[in-house]
């Protein structure tokens, strides 16, 4: 097991926001940490877990039911938003019942709701002032979703003294060792 002491703020569980809707930044970041990259844990393995997890943070009601479709729709709005985060790209993201409204400012906001317009607002929150904050981490065998909030935006991993140590480790090790393949030593997490 790896130490995640001083990585991955929070954990890879956070609780449920207290005071209402959680910030458009954080949202996006929780829900693509909802699949945990390095321990290959996924807190919405089925239907009923996505419904959950939505409920939990306001954005879907109690009676609200998830199907295998709209599993099949978050795990492509996540992983959309996972690529995204990474390339600092804009991706296609899943069709996704959005509209744009004018009151006064622009935004999207869902048109239908239940699960669909749960995802829709998540989707919504990309377009959110923060949306070029958020990041995944640069180690690739992390790959966890975090606000960078230093100054310059220049942080690359979710934690120095874990995957920063990790990626610079292994880059040492790499030149050191030029003889043995870089793809080798890929797989040596710790
Ligand atoms: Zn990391």
């Amino acid at each position: 097991m790896i130490n995640l002491t001083g990585g991955r703020p929070g954990g890879p569980w956070e609780p449920p926001y207290s005071k209402g809707m959680p910030a458009p930044a954080e949202l996006v970041r929780d829900f693509v940490n909802t699949l945990d990259v390095e321990c290959g844990t996924d807190e919405l393995a089925c239907p009923e877990e996505l419904a959950l997890w939505l409920r939990e943070r306001g954005l879907a009601g109690p009676l609200d039911r998830a199907t295998d479709a709209d599993l099949a729709t978050a795990l492509a709005l996540r992983e959309g938003l996972r690529a995204a985060l990474r390339t600092h790209h804009d991706q296609p993201l899943p069709v996704l019942p959005l509209r744009l409204v004018v009151d006064p400012l622009p935004r999207l906001v869902p048109v239908e709701s239940g699960i669909p317009g749960a995802l829709a607002a998540i989707a919504a929150a990309v377009a959110d002032a923060s949306w070029d904050r958020l990041k995944v981490c640069a180690e690739i065998t992390c790959q966890w979703a975090f606000i960078d909030v230093s100054k310059n935006r220049s942080r690359s991993w979710c934690s120095m003294r874990v995957c920063g140590n990790r990626t610079k480790t292994r880059a040492y090790r790499a030149r050191k060792q030029g003889s043995r393949r870089l793809q080798a030593s890929n797989t040596d997490t710790v």
